[in-house]
Formats: C-alpha cells, structure tokens, sequence
C-alpha cells in the first residue's frame, strides 16, 4: 500500500549561481538563495523545490513536474534580451546568460499549462522581459524623478516606501498601501505584453505587475520572503500562490 501523498503543492524556485572558493572544492559555482525563500512557501503550506539553470529544453518536463512557480531575486539581466544594445551601463553586473535563458524558458512552460507563478524582484523583471517589455538598466541614474529604491543594508524587513496596490495586488494583500523594502537598482521602464500594472510607487515606478490572461500570475519588485517573519502581511503573495494552487487542482477535480 503506498503512502498517503503529501497534499502540499510542490513549489519550484530558481536559485541564483554564485561562483565562491571552496576550501575544500576549490572554484564551484554554488546555486544559492536564502533561506528565506524557502521558509515563506512552507509557512504557505507549500513544498520548497530548488531549480538551477538546465538544459532550457526541459523546462516543459520540469514544469509539468511542478505545481506552482517562483522566480528568486538575484543578478541583472543581459539588456540585449529587452533591445537594449547600447553601451551597457556601468553599474549593471551578475549577468548570467544561463539563468535568463533557463526562467525564460520555465515561464513560457509554465504559461503553456498556466501554471501559477510568483515573480520576486529579478523574477518581476524576468516576466516583464519576457513579454517583451524594457529595464531601466539602472533606476537611479536613468529614471526621470525617481526616488531611492536602494535602503540602507540591514534591516530587510523595513519598510522604505509604499506601494499603491490596485487589481490582483490588492486583492493578495487585502489592501490598497502596501509597505515594502526596496533592495532593487534596476525596475519596469515598458511594460510587457499581457501584463498590467498592479502597484506603483510615489515616482511612478511600476513595482509589481499581474498578467489578467491567467489564473495567477503575479510580480513583486520587493522582497515579501524577507519581511513575512516581522510582518506576517507579507505571507500574502505566498499563500495566494498556494491557494491558486488549490483553485486548479479543484477545477480540475470538478
Ligand atoms: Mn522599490
């Protein structure tokens, strides 16, 4: 008789490569994320699985493996995959051409089988990216009135500003002022297709999108993973990741 399944949805996250010198291994890359990221989706009632970059021609295999998506925060993305091929800017850096390739490659699998998806700080910029919108290479420097979206080191769960939540956002965190950190130098210039903006800060920068097509698709340009503890609100786009979860799985029951 087999065991009785776990009814946890199975919750894949993209980690990112940093290559580190190993006292024992020498030069490794190591697939890293914090801890963080994991805690929030088993606070959720989600199953943390860790996806490093791969073949991108199995992302269908893995997706159909999944029952939920999450795009980690991390490194910039290569400006020439949303047309940007001037002088790159200097302050753009961690460039990783096998990590773009491999979440384009699960966010267009995951979209295939619409597949809930949660996007974190990178991951927002990845799904704009990958609906054919544009960066700002680097929101300080380049974005007309912005204001500083970097806050001191430390201190994560801090608020530095707020965001005006309208549509999905809104509805995920049962409110319409949404306190975040901001750890970001890069943010939404154009918006992809398919997407519509869901929250903006005071300077007009869109900080987290949603995607009306599917039944959940949501980016976040803050880090909620690492406010959740200190501020249980920010639970919310976890839980409602995990509840998407369980709507498909209804649906397809009924
Ligand atoms: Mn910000």
């Amino acid at each position: 008789m087999r065991a009785m399944q776990s009814t946890r949805p199975i919750i894949g996250i993209t980690p990112s490569p940093v290559q580190e010198t190993s006292p024992a291994f020498g030069d490794v890359v190591f697939h890293r994320m914090t801890n963080t990221y994991t805690s929030a989706v088993e606070t959720a009632g989600g199953i943390p699985v860790v996806l490093p970059a791969t073949y991108p021609a199995a992302a269908a295999q893995v997706v159909s493996r999944l029952d939920a998506l999450l795009l980690s925060g991390g490194g910039d993305i290569r400006p020439s995959r949303y047309r940007d091929t001037g002088p790159q800017h200097e302050k753009t850096y961690g460039i990783d051409d096998a990590r773009d390739e491999w979440e384009a490659a699960l966010l267009e699998a995951a979209f295939a089988v619409d597949l809930p998806v949660l996007c974190i700080c990178r991951g927002i910029q990845v799904l704009n990216v990958s609906c054919g919108g544009t960066l700002w290479q680097d929101v300080p420097t380049q974005m007309p009135g912005a204001a500083s979206h970097k806050q001191p080191e430390g201190g994560s769960h801090l608020t530095a500003h707020e965001v005006a939540a309208t549509g999905l956002l809104a509805d995920v965190y049962g409110a319409s002022t949404i306190g975040t950190n901001s750890f970001h130098h890069q943010g939404i210039k154009d918006l992809g297709a398919g997407l519509v903006a869901c929250g903006t800060t005071l300077d007009g920068l869109v900080e987290a999108v949603e995607m009306p097509g599917k039944s959940f698709v949501l980016g976040v340009q803050w880090h909620p993973e690492a406010m959740f503890v200190q501020r249980p609100e920010h639970e919310a786009p976890f839980r409602a990741l995990v509840a998407a979860v369980r709507r498909g799985a209804l649906s397809v029951a009924d």
